[in-house]
């Protein structure tokens, strides 16, 4: 393997893309940068302050005042406002929809990626996220773009929901998933794409084991 590289790893909700990462990163021994978790983290920040996440002014407003940091305890990503671990409450249902609208704010994307390079720089890294290999590390070494049915991204977001004891209904569940497919291919800022260069990745009738051991063969050739 070279001996600093990184792996950009996008898709859409509920591909899965966070346990593979993670779980490739500890094989690679890479740092592994959820993204995701810092748009939740801007967004609780948002709801928290009564800002109306529908307004793109407003929240664009605000794009600097938020205090997000990330650290790792035990290996284990976690994430702060003003020095708070909101590591589990940015799981919160309404704090993805949250995430998704002030992900659409330029100065709020601005500051994530200007965020996230600092955070990579210097370290072999999977990042995983909606733009990493078309905006935050548009020279990585290898790009994959994760997706799955919409059917079968929601049947795994309800299986993981039961399994928090925080079960929700399976229609619900696939319409909140097309929702925010929606709004993340829609928006003017980096929607969601897959990079000229990314290698498409369908892991609608694969387990975890699979599509990790397939992330690993592609990194290991593409970091030859
Ligand atoms: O990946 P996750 O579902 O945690 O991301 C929450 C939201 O943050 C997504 O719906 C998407 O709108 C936004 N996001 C983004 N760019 C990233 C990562 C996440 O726009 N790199």
């Amino acid at each position: 393997m070279q001996k600093i590289f990184s792996i950009a790893i996008d898709g859409p909700a509920g591909a899965g893309k966070s346990t593979v990462a993670k779980a490739l990163a500890r094989e690679l021994g890479a740092m592994y940068l959820d993204t995701g978790a810092m748009y939740r983290a801007f967004g609780l920040a948002m709801l928290r302050a009564g800002v109306d996440v529908n307004s793109m002014s407003a929240v664009a407003a605000r794009a600097d005042d938020v205090d997000i940091t990330v650290e790792y305890v035990d290996g284990v990503q976690h994430i702060y406002l003003a020095g708070e671990d909101v590591t589990t409450a940015i799981r919160e249902p309404a704090v993805s929809g949250a995430a998704s609208s002030v992900s659409a704010v330029p100065e709020v994307r601005a500051r994530m990626v200007a965020l996230q390079r600092r955070i990579a720089e210097g370290h072999s890294v999977v990042m995983d996220g909606r733009d990493i290999g078309t905006a935050v590390l548009p020279n990585a070494t290898l790009k994959v773009y994760l997706t799955a049915s919409a059917k079968e991204r929601a049947r795994r977001r309800c299986n993981e929901l039961a399994e928090k004891g925080t079960p929700q209904p399976y229609e619900q569940v696939l319409e909140e998933i097309i929702e925010r497919d929606w709004r993340d291919t829609h928006r003017a800022a980096s929607p969601l794409r897959p990079a000229e260069d990314a290698r498409p990745l369908d892991t609608s009738h694969m387990n975890q084991d699979e599509v990790v051991a397939a992330l690993r063969r592609m990194a290991q050739e593409a970091c030859r």
